[in-house]
């Protein structure tokens, strides 16, 4: 059962419907969002039935959700959520365009894809300093380090910073350094590491698990969610399937099912898909069709020096025409470039 509050409920609001639930043996989970918060309730419903909530001051509606995931579904939410990432709006609206390295180097690395990332028209910068690596003898991030290099790299070029947390021991740190944290596609279903993010007052990009079906991917942001974190973005990076001719098989159709299905927006990895550059504009430019609400690219000013995944990074002309893509074919689609609230003058194209 899930109690949605009126958007002017005071924090005493609130607390008297926990309070009330906590009362009868229930468990209240509040989550903020930016436009309402709303409290999950977990324990006999007929109860919480019985302890008549809509009469109490600030609540809006007290909702029995059928679907398994009931904080990030649609049902009952039916406006589209935004989430605002450092100022960059991720949403129905609009095309967040999210570039950087897969990994960061160093720091001249980093800025130079950073500068790279701004002059193609991204408003995000990505860059992994923990980074989740399927062999322990390759480079494995700078750690704090690499999160230093991104906070330098943010205050030269003003863009937000995407960066993966891989332990749920980390959270905190990589929290102080990120705009948005990113849970990848090894972590997805790694509970405690979700319920730490979900403790958190930052977004959180959810990646899908390479080998994990829709419905799991909305239990695993219901774990998000229900510790209180609800700023969440799907991301799209391909499944495995018994197709090798390329990294994994982007579903595209993922799209517009989890729209059906989530108030919260999707974006898509089309480098990470892929995972090769010839198809980073293709994947892209389908990506825009379906309705994602926004890309993450890999970029890198030296792909062949590249300690991560350098055959899928753009770099040149490759990015030159996803530049173009992403200008031109957004607004045919309804929805404008995102672009950080006051910091127009990033975008020089
Ligand atoms: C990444 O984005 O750097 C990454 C490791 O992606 P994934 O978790 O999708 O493999
Ligand atoms: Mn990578």
């Amino acid at each position: 059962m899930v109690v949605v509050m009126a958007a002017d409920a005071s924090s005493a609001d609130i607390e008297a419907v926990v309070a009330r639930v906590e009362g009868a043996g229930g468990e209240a989970f509040v989550s903020r969002g930016v436009q309402r918060t709303i409290i999950g309730l977990v324990g006999d419903v007929e109860q919480f039935y019985a302890l008549n909530l809509r009469a109490l001051a600030g609540v809006s509606q007290v909702l029995r959700i059928s679907a398994a995931f009931k904080l990030v579904s649609s049902e009952n939410h039916p406006e589209r959520t935004t989430v605002s990432v450092g100022g960059v709006p991720i949403g129905p609206e609009t095309f967040t365009f999210i570039a950087g390295p897969c990994a960061v180097e160093s720091y001249e690395q980093t800025l130079d894809a950073a500068q790279m990332a701004v002059a193609a028209g991204a408003t995000l910068l990505r860059g992994g300093a923990y980074k989740p690596r399927t062999s322990p003898y390759a480079f494995q991030g700078l750690g704090e380090d690499g999160l230093k290099i991104l906070a330098r790299v943010r205050e030269e070029t003003g863009l937000p910073v995407v960066t993966e947390v891989v332990d749920a021991n980390d959270v905190a740190l990589v929290a102080q350094y990120a705009d948005m944290l990113q849970v990848g596609t090894r972590n997805m279903a790694n509970f405690a590491l979700l319920q730490a993010v979900g403790a958190l007052r930052k977004p959180v990009m959810l990646k899908r698990g390479m080998s994990s079906t829709i419905q799991e991917w909305l239990m695993a942001a219901e774990y998000i969610a229900q510790r209180g974190n609800l700023d969440i973005v799907f991301c799209e990076r391909g499944i495995r399937t018994f197709e090798t001719a390329t990294r994994n098989t982007l579903d595209i159709s993922a799209v517009p099912v989890i729209h059906g299905l989530s108030h919260l927006p999707i974006i898509v990895d089309p480098s990470h898909s892929g995972g090769r550059r010839d198809l980073v504009l293709p994947l892209s430019r389908a990506a825009m069709a379906v309705g994602a609400d926004g890309i993450i690219v890999d970029v890198h000013p030296h792909p062949e020096l590249a300690l991560c995944d350098g055959p899928q990074a753009l770099v040149d002309g490759d990015l030159r025409e996803l530049a173009t893509a992403v200008r031109t074919l957004p607004p045919l689609l309804g929805r404008t470039l995102a672009l950080r609230t006051g910091a127009a003058s990033v975008l020089k194209h």
